[in-house]
């Protein structure tokens, strides 16, 4: 039967990159895959981008109305695997037609997302959380933080600056500098009592 798998890891970690090696290893055996992702991440429009410099098109993207059973099964019926880049933006019920999309049509599913936001909070990422309480197959992509930790956290710098209040997602409107880190939790604590 196929499974769903939830791939997490902070900022910077390669998951995007994982995700585009699947691709590739799918479509060399002659296989077709569907990539998508939610349209929360504005940045890179509809493309995969990543920083060691891959980069490819989206099947398609989709905003929190969307269900992703109905699209897959209406159009990609035939893929032999669907890959989603940026999962913690989905709904919970997306995540759960992810689910239906490997029982009812016994296609794959690999979501590829951040864990937690960078306040460390549970509840600001509705689709990482339901991921990690249904999917079949879940492994961390591990990275490392600046003093050469394992880095857990995905960590907001502002202008250069630690900060570890505000919404989930920022809009660069081009007036300040919005970068994120992967840190580990000491590193986390160590800016957080600086930044009182
Ligand atoms: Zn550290």
């Amino acid at each position: 039967m196929a499974k769903l798998y939830f791939r997490y890891g902070a900022m910077g970690c390669g998951k995007t990159m994982q995700l585009l090696q699947v691709a590739f290893n799918y479509e060399e055996r002659g296989h077709q895959v569907c990539v998508i992702k939610p349209k929360t991440d504005t940045k890179n429009g509809d493309k995969l981008l990543t920083r060691i410099g891959p980069e490819r098109e989206t099947d398609f993207c989709f905003d929190k109305t969307v269900d992703l059973f109905e699209a897959v099964a209406k159009n990609y019926a035939g893929v032999a695997c669907v890959l989603v880049d940026e999962a913690q933006f989905l709904t919970k019920d997306q995540a759960d037609q992810l689910m239906m999309i490997t029982i009812q049509l016994d296609i794959p599913v690999m979501a590829y997302g951040l864990r937690l936001n960078f306040r460390q909070e549970d509840g600001g990422f509705e689709g990482a959380t339901r991921l990690l309480q249904i999917a079949h197959d879940i492994e961390e992509i591990k990275t490392i933080c600046e003093c050469g930790k394992k880095a857990t956290c995905n960590c907001r710098f502002l202008n250069n600056k630690f900060v570890s209040k505000g919404p989930d997602v920022l809009i660069d409107d081009g007036t300040s500098k919005i970068e994120y880190r992967a840190l580990c939790p000491a590193c986390v604590e160590k800016y957080k009592r600086e930044e009182n």
